[in-house]
């Protein structure tokens, strides 16, 4: 069945049916394929759209653009149509392509791991702004996930050396690879194990860094599909309030610490009062919270006593 007996369904008025007596051009079928995305409640379907149509000629989109008449080829409309089908069960633009950019570099995902969010750079520009006084910083990324956290400092800080730590192998494979892909392979240490559980205990960090589940249990339901239902749930939640990876990593941390090392994480919305309420004050100093670009309390910087 090809793309035009897919899309027309049904769905469309006689005069776009006509037009596509042959093979559909590019615009044709990008109108056919979002109005596909948009029936099954798709947020930015044209956009998503171009992208996948994109991905399935090796272009950019900008070629669309510029070549919208092209007609398409059947192996080119069959890959696209196999895209816009995936994409109208939900499931993340970035696991159909296979990739998200972070932090300006490019990061392979999977079903395995996070899709890297822009938010979770406030993380990577802290620690490269308070790392400016180190010659030779040593990281620990706790719940590394795709690498994103772990890779982009050790890009920035070329002296840096990196411990990453997941409790999913499968998602340490796809952090080993895009250490690979970024060129910093050999400043990165893969340690499979919950949070601090394979880090030597004579090591002592200048930083701390995480992007752990926070979201409640009982939040789950109500997240976008996108998330619920694609991505790991061990990186997304930690079955319980929200808050237990942070009470574990206020209470773990200080032993992987130099005195004066900085812990530096993510945190959900909301959670930022019921956070500073755990810090004990004799162990850390007062915490900090940095602001993301909606203004809300996203990342907050703490410093070892
Ligand atoms: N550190 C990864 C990220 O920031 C993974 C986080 C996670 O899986 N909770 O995207």
């Amino acid at each position: 069945m090809n793309i035009r007996h897919r899309f027309v369904a049904g769905l469309f008025p006689s005069w776009i049916v006509s037009k596509l007596k042959e093979m559909p051009t590019i615009s044709e079928a990008l109108m056919l394929a979002s109005s596909q995305l948009r029936n099954s409640s798709v947020p930015n379907d044209l956009l998503d759209a171009q992208t996948l149509l994109a991905h399935a000629l090796g272009k950019d989109r900008t070629y669309l653009i510029i070549n919208f008449n092209q007609t398409l080829s059947d192996e080119v409309l069959k890959q696209f149509q196999n895209y816009i089908d995936r994409r109208s069960t939900r499931e993340p633009l970035q696991y159909i392509v296979g990739k998200q950019e972070f932090f300006g570099l490019d990061f392979e995902v999977t079903p395995d791991v996070l899709i890297p969010r822009p938010e979770t750079e406030l993380i990577v520009e802290e620690t490269i702004r308070l790392a400016a006084s180190l010659s030779h910083p040593i990281v620990i990324d706790v719940g590394t996930g795709s690498g994103c956290i772990a890779v982009s400092v050790a890009r920035e800080l070329s002296k840096a050396q990196v411990v990453a730590t997941d409790i999913s192998s499968k998602a340490l494979t796809v952090a080993a690879r895009n250490a690979k892909r970024n060129g910093v392979e050999d400043q990165i240490k893969f340690v499979a194990g919950d949070l601090f559980q394979e880090i030597p205990p004579n090591l002592k960090a200048d930083f701390i860094l995480s992007n752990p589940p926070y979201i409640a249990a009982s939040e789950m339901p109500g997240l976008q599909l996108e998330v619920r239902d694609w991505e790991p749930k061990v990186a997304l939640t930690d079955f319980g309030d929200g808050l237990q990876f942070y009470r574990r990593l206020l209470a773990e941390a200080p032993d992987y610490l130099q005195s004066n090392g900085v812990l530096i994480f993510e945190l959900g919305y909301q959670q930022s009062e019921q956070i500073k309420a755990l810090v004990d004050r004799h162990i850390w100093n007062d915490p900090r919270a940095l602001q993301d670009f909606q203004g809300i309390d996203r990342t907050m910087v703490l410093s070892r006593r």
